[in-house]
């Protein structure tokens, strides 16, 4: 049986994912590794479907990312407002003034930091049962008397890891686009006759194929996916 993605090649393996006869070359190429000695080997077309997969989402994450921070920003007009309402009493809820300034520096932020504040305690209220916690709602009660506590830290540090992580998303997302390029040149110039062939066959070859593995271009690309998927996944649960 030959090579789904090389004809003229024998396939000595099978993708891992759809089953596909796959040659030595793709064998080695389109490895992924999921752990220590964990390697996921698939046929050419499965490997960048991974990593289309990890563009989607990305791409997803990234609207988590905005909306979070719409969340933000509009948190705190809201909590402005009341602020205001409850220092002045303009009848929103307070009818008449207070003259609570605090209100006003203080309600923005912990209405801004609402929905991060329910996420990290909703974590970490899940860590604490994983770890085997014996009273995780003491530790959640006393977790979110914190965060409100600490509220202008929370927004605000929260604005600034929201950012970093947008830089991190996109240079993740540039990355595997042009990997994703350079992939498709790559499996194009692994299709041209080596040099030997062409010369069998009478004709001038591309001095490629065999000799030159997707590592040697790339580096350990499939790690870099491997690492990714941490990146990710601490986007996603932060
Ligand atoms: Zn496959
Ligand atoms: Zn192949």
């Amino acid at each position: 049986m030959s090579c789904v993605t090389h004809e003229k090649r024998d396939a000595v393996y099978q993708c891992d994912k759809c089953g596909a006869p796959i040659c030595r070359q793709c064998y080695d190429d389109f490895a992924l590794n999921e752990g220590e000695d964990d390697e996921t080997h698939l046929c050419s077309e499965c490997y960048k479907e991974a990593v289309r997969s990890e563009i989607a989402e990305v791409r997803s994450l990234k609207g988590m990312v905005i909306r979070e921070f719409v969340f933000i920003i509009i948190g705190l007009i809201v909590g402005l407002i009341l602020g205001l309402d409850i220092c002045f009493g303009f009848g929103i809820i307070m009818d008449e003034p207070t003259g609570m300034f605090i209100a006003i520096i203080y309600l923005p932020f912990i209405v801004g930091s609402l929905l991060t504040i329910c996420k990290k305690v909703y974590y970490k209220h899940q860590e604490a049962r994983y770890n085997g916690d014996s009273s995780p709602w003491i530790t959640t009660l006393f977790n979110i008397i914190i965060y409100l506590l600490i509220a202008p830290i929370t927004t605000i540090g929260r604005f600034i890891q929201r950012i970093i992580d947008m830089v991190r998303l996109n240079r993740i997302m540039q990355a595997d686009s042009a990997f994703l390029v350079r992939v498709d040149e790559y499996i194009a110039q692994s299709l041209q006759p080596t040099m030997v062939e062409a010369a069998a066959a009478g004709g001038v070859g591309a001095d490629l194929g065999q000799e030159i593995s997707l590592d040697d271009i790339l580096g350990d690309s499939g790690v870099q996916i491997a690492d990714n998927g941490e990146v990710l996944r601490q986007v996603r649960t932060r």
